[in-house]
């Protein structure tokens, strides 16, 4: 797990032992305190995010983070407890098994603005803000994870507001070619 651009998804699971060694408190808008643990993130993708939302707010952009690490137990937990709400197919759709959760890496951050009252929706997509994201992200090591149209490839819905860092010479290249991770470990 040392390394930044390494694949996470339904098929390449992380074991629950698999916790980033170098989780740092995010410094920049964040929804959460700073004792939780979605507010952390590994180092490098900290200090890059911060860069981007700051860059964010000399184009008049108000960007926040979300959510960003997240434990194999609190997936576990989260899994668990969707489970006893809703039938099993249904959520095997939208919440990831424990272990196959991107944010297990400490390089994924969900963000969003005042504007969709902080919520993770597809409409974050159409605002000036979620605009601003997909062009400028790659230019700070980050890439739209699941974009339109590679649903079938990435496993997973189009998710406009989750960046993950794979550091800059990879983002700008997947944001060139418009490949997705997946594409590029077949390579
Ligand atoms: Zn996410």
């Amino acid at each position: 797990m040392q390394n930044y651009t390494y694949l996470v998804n339904r098929e390449h699971i992380l074991k629950a032992e698999d916790i980033p060694e170098d989780l740092v408190v995010c410094e920049f808008p964040f929804c959460a305190e700073e004792s939780e643990e979605k507010r952390k993130l590994r180092k490098a993708a900290a200090d890059a995010a911060g860069r981007l939302l700051e860059y964010g707010k000399s184009f008049g952009y108000t960007l926040y983070g979300v959510s960003g690490y997240r434990s194999y137990e609190r997936q576990k937990e989260i899994y668990h407890q969707r489970l006893q709400e809703t039938p099993a197919e249904v959520v095997n759709q939208y919440v990831a098994k424990p272990g196959t959760s991107e944010h297990q890496t400490g390089l994924a951050l969900d963000v969003s603005s005042p504007e969709v009252d902080y919520e993770l929706e597809e409409i974050f997509a159409e605002t000036p803000e979620g605009k601003w994201l997909a062009v400028y992200a790659p230019m700070f090591g980050f890439i739209l994870r699941y974009p339109k149209g590679k649903e079938n490839i990435t496993g997973y819905a189009y998710e406009p507001w989750h960046i993950r860092y794979v550091g800059k010479s990879l983002s700008l290249y997947l944001s060139l070619t418009g490949m997705t991770l997946e594409e590029y470990h077949q390579i």
